[in-house]
């Protein structure tokens, strides 16, 4: 969004990926991904209903097994898989669904390992989308459109409901 360079070294962004796969084949696709500087991740947010927010925050709380989450950080040297495998919210791995979405907090060429790194299943992303406000919806919608382009994919499955920066 600002075009800030984040190769340099510490540079603070996040990242995201989505992806798809086919029930019965082993291909999979990835429906989108980017990155965004923590500054314009931040106002981003700041223009979604803190009603949005708000609901978003609670069924975190509410559906999050934190103490999982600790236990994978809790070890000498965080392994990403275990972070990037197993959603967050359902405990379900990343076999077990066809769709998903995964999230970086990143330093230069390294992830910060606290509340994320993680991996959100298409259930729980579904669950999340259905707690959000109309305006939110358009306000993602209108990123969507933006900063990653018009395309099928977007169009059919994630239009609307899909992009979630937490
Ligand atoms: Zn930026």
């Amino acid at each position: 969004m600002c075009n800030t360079d984040l190769t340099a070294p510490d540079a603070h962004y996040v990242i995201e990926k989505a992806i798809r796969k086919y029930t019965g084949f082993k291909a999979w696709d990835v429906v989108f991904e980017y990155a965004i500087c923590m500054s314009c991740a931040n106002s981003f947010r700041q223009q979604l209903s803190s009603e949005s927010m708000r609901s978003i925050e609670k069924y975190f709380l509410d559906n999050v097994d934190i103490a999982r989450h600790q236990r994978k950080l809790n070890v000498e040297t965080p392994n990403i898989l275990d972070f990037t495998s197993t959603c967050l919210v359902k405990g379900i791995t990343k076999d077990e669904v066809e769709e998903y979405q995964i999230y970086g907090e990143c330093r230069g060429n390294q992830f910060i390992y606290n509340a994320m790194p993680y991996m959100i299943s298409g259930q729980a992303m579904d669950e999340i989308a259905n707690l959000l406000s109309v305006q939110t919806l358009d306000e993602l919608d209108g990123f969507a459109e933006k900063h990653l382009g018009p395309s099928p994919e977007l169009e059919g499955l994630f239009k609307g409901k899909k992009i979630v920066l937490i």
